[in-house]
Formats: structure tokens, C-alpha cells, sequence
């Protein structure tokens, strides 16, 4: 279904953006895998012998998606290596939870930083080459919580309602050169990110789940495959939520 097509994933050393990546690379994708922090290179390198036992080829390149520059490297050693870029899935993402009265200036700065301006610096490294190939899929990692908010999370809520809008006005401008912008909306999901929450905190969440479950990486990754494949040609702009019903 992807055969020979290159995907970056930005933040695909764990969670659900590893999840991706071993979906995309089962149908043929060849995978950059991105990460940040330096205890992540030996996830990177294992997932990527993982990876090359599907057949298909890997490039692992750390970088911060929040730093221009790095994020600019990223797209354009993808390109080096593979000589174009068809799909890219913004991905990486952090959360700095508080209360507004309790939260610093860094934790909403941090958390803009990574998942919103991150998401756009890896745009703009991108764009030019999926406009001159004629041809891109980008899945932008939003979640749930960016359409009907959530206390706590002021910063990361606005970082993803932000990715939203990001995702549908890059949907406008450059849908005509057949380039698809969609964004997913994850509820609650099985990864180190929601390791964290209390079992208080998860029993009140469940409660507000119609299907009454958490997700778990493979149903997002089942829908990023959708929307970076032929499949969804015929769809942009949209927010596609995997979410058990939370939102809707
Ligand atoms: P995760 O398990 O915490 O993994 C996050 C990944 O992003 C890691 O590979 C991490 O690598 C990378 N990353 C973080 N900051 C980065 C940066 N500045 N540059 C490059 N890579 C960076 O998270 P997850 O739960 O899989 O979440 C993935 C995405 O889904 C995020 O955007 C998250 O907001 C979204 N989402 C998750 C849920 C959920 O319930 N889990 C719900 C809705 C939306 P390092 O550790 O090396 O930094």
C-alpha cells in the first residue's frame, strides 16, 4: 500500500509514532525516525532494526522539531537519503500539566514550542518539496482535548486547538497541488504520556468514554495509515477523532 514511499515521523521512538512507523513500514514505507532526547537513541536504533527486518530502509536522525534549524535538517536529510518526501506524520508532542494559577511561563511556552511550533517548522521545511513532487500526505498529531478543552492543560489544549487550525488553513493553501493536511484527535491513549495520570484521574476519564476504554497505539496508528495512504485522497482539512466517542 506504501511501497517505496518515504514517511518522516517526527517523534517515533515511542508511543504511537513508533507504533506508525512499524504500520507503515509493514505495507512497504521506508521511515525517518526522529526523536529528541539522548536516552532515545537505543529505542531509535532498535526500532529501526525492527523496522529493516520488514524490508524496508531506515534513517534515524535525533532532533528537537522545536528548533528551526534542527527541524530543517530533519526534513532535508530525509530528502538527501531518499530523494523525496511523501508523507509526513507531526507526531512529537510533550505535556506540562497545571492548574493556570500554578503554571510557569516556560510550561506554556515549552509546550507551544514543541507541539505547535514544532509542527510548524517541520511544515515549512517540507512544503516546498511535497509542492515541487506534486504530491504529499500530512497527518498532524492533534488530540481530543484541542476541540473541547480540559482543565489542567491550558497550555497544551491551545498548542493542539492551534494544530487544528494550522491543519485546515495548510489544507486550503495548498490542496491543489494535491497535497492532503489532515490532523487525528486521539483520546486516551496507552503510552508513557498517560503512564502518568492517577488512578482517580483515569477513572473519571473512562466515565467519559462512550466505548468505555482506553485506546491503544494501534488504533491511531490504523487511521494514520488511512489518511497517508490512496486511500483518503478525496479528504483534507478534516480532524478525524479516535476517541471511543468521547467527542462528539
Ligand atoms: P510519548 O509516548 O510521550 O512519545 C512522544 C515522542 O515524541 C517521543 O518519541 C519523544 O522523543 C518525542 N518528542 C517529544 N518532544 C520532541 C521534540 N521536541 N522533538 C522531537 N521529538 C520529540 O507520546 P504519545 O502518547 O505517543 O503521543 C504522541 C502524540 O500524540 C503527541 O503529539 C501527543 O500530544 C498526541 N496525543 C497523545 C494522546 C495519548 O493519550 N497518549 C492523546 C492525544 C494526543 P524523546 O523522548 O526523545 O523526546
Amino acid at each position: 500500500m506504501l511501497k517505496g514511499k518515504c514517511a518522516v515521523i517526527t517523534g517515533s521512538t515511542r508511543g504511537i509514532g513508533k507504533s506508525i512507523a512499524i504500520k507503515y513500514a509493514s505495507l512497504g514505507c521506508n521511515i525517518v525516525i526522529n526523536y529528541k532526547s539522548e536516552n532515545d537513541e537505543v529505542n531509535a536504533r532498535e526500532l529501526s532494526d525492527e523496522i529493516c527486518k520488514l524490508g524496508v530502509d531506515t534513517l534515524i536522525v535525533k532532533a528537537n522539531v522545536g528548533d528551526f534549524e534542527e527541524a530543517k535538517n530533519l526534513v532535508e536529510k530525509a530528502k538527501e537519503k531518499f530523494g523525496k518526501v511523501d508523507i509526513l506524520v507531526n507526531n512529537a508532542g510533550i505535556t506540562k500539566d497545571n492548574l493556570i494559577i500554578r503554571m510557569k511561563e516556560e510550561d506554556f511556552d515549552s509546550v507551544i514550542k514543541t507541539n505547535l511550533k514544532g509542527a510548524f517548522n517541520c511544515l515549512k521545511a517540507v512544503t516546498p518539496i511535497m509542492l515541487k513532487q506534486k504530491y504529499g500526505k500530512i497527518v498532524n498529531m492533534a488530540s481530543v482535548v484541542g476541540v473541547v478543552g480540559n482543565p489542567g492543560q491550558v497550555n497544551y489544549c491551545a498548542s493542539k486547538a492551534g494544530l487544528i487550525g494550522m491543519t485546515k488553513s495548510l489544507a486550503k493553501e495548498i490542496g491543489s497541488r494535491n497535497i492532503t493536511v489532515n490532523a487525528i484527535a486521539p483520546g486516551f491513549i496507552d503510552t508513557d504520556m498517560t503512564k502518568i495520570l492517577s488512578d482517580d484521574q483515569k477513572k473519571k476519564i473512562l466515565s467519559q468514554i462512550p466505548l468505555n476504554k482506553f485506546g491503544n497505539v494501534e488504533d491511531i496508528a490504523n487511521v494514520a495509515l488511512f489518511l497517508g495512504s490512496e486511500n483518503s485522497n478525496y479528504i483534507t482539512g478534516q480532524v478525524i477523532h479516535v476517541d471511543g466517542g468521547m467527542a462528539m
